[in-house]
């Protein structure tokens, strides 16, 4: 009701991209006020409709965070690298609920798939240096890792469409093997890790394309083709304490070559999101 009649850059009923966004958070699974609220994010600011009409329909909690939504849009990314961090920062420090950040990470996320739909090549690059530097940081902050991807996926799409290009096609190219390696080296982990220690999952991932290209471009190293990295194909397996986690790679490491200098304890030296695991690479 409140956007009837409005209509986006892309030409479409201007409710497509709410809902649209409250789709991209479903897999979150968030309770029902993230889900109204998503779907009434663009109200207070794009509509004569107000933070009481809210109230009044659908509660206080959506109200305040449809009005969270609206203040966090006056922040602004104008390029400079030193103020990347206070505007995390501020952005963060704005935010009284959670939900808040949620639903506009989702929000950046649809508009980030919609951009070629706007007009200006200059605007759609500082709008995907922003997200880049602003939006995808703070989904790795708060560990939601696959909303970091897509959102780096996107500004990678726009920044370097030739890179990404190619990075797609020589993912793609490998994709096949790599699903049938992986699937394989499921079945052989199952079997060389005795019955006593539970693994509570087992799931692969295939690194994302702006991960590759970041790798890629490092100076130190001197790969140049997506096939050149060694962890292309990453296995990760879930165990319920830390010292199996530890007796799980002893294990691994006596069954497959460990790779020289390929070992990182992100247990004893977390990353800075609180981010724990033990990564190895073995041939
Ligand atoms: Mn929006």
């Amino acid at each position: 009701e409140a956007h009837h009649g409005q209509l986006r850059k892309s030409g479409e009923p201007y409710i497509i991209h709410p809902l649209m966004t409250a789709e991209l958070l479903l897999y979150l699974k968030p309770d029902l006020i993230t889900i109204q609220s998503c779907i009434l994010h663009d109200v207070i600011e794009d509509t004569p409709q107000t933070k009481e009409d809210i109230a009044a329909r659908f509660g206080t909690d959506v109200a305040v965070i449809c009005e969270g939504l609206s203040k966090l849009s006056t922040i602004r990314y104008r390029g400079e690298e030193r103020s990347v961090e206070s505007l995390r920062k501020m952005f963060i420090a704005m935010v009284e609920d959670l939900r808040v950040i949620i639903v506009k990470l989702a929000d950046r996320l649809h508009n980030m798939q919609t951009l070629e739909f706007h007009p200006n090549k200059e605007k759609r690059e500082r709008i995907a240096l922003e997200t880049l530097n602003v939006y995808a940081p703070i989904a790795d902050r708060l560990g939601i890792f696959h909303m970091k991807e897509q959102l780096e996926t996107e500004c990678f799409r726009i920044l370097y469409p030739k890179e990404y290009e190619k990075i797609k096609q020589e993912r793609k190219e490998l994709e096949e093997e790599q699903n049938f390696f992986l699937k394989e080296a499921k079945v052989i982990i199952g079997k060389v890790i005795p019955a006593e220690v539970p693994i509570i999952d087992i799931s692969y991932r295939i690194k994302s394309p702006f991960s590759i290209y970041r790798k890629l471009s490092r100076k130190e190293y001197s790969y140049t083709h997506t096939k050149d990295l060694y962890d292309l194909f990453a296995i990760r397996i879930i165990t319920n304490n830390i010292p199996r986690c530890y007796e799980i790679l002893g294990i691994l490491h006596n069954v497959f070559v460990p790779m020289p200098k390929r070992f990182k304890d992100y247990i004893a030296l977390p990353k800075e999101n609180g981010y724990q695991s033990l990564h190895t690479t073995v041939v």
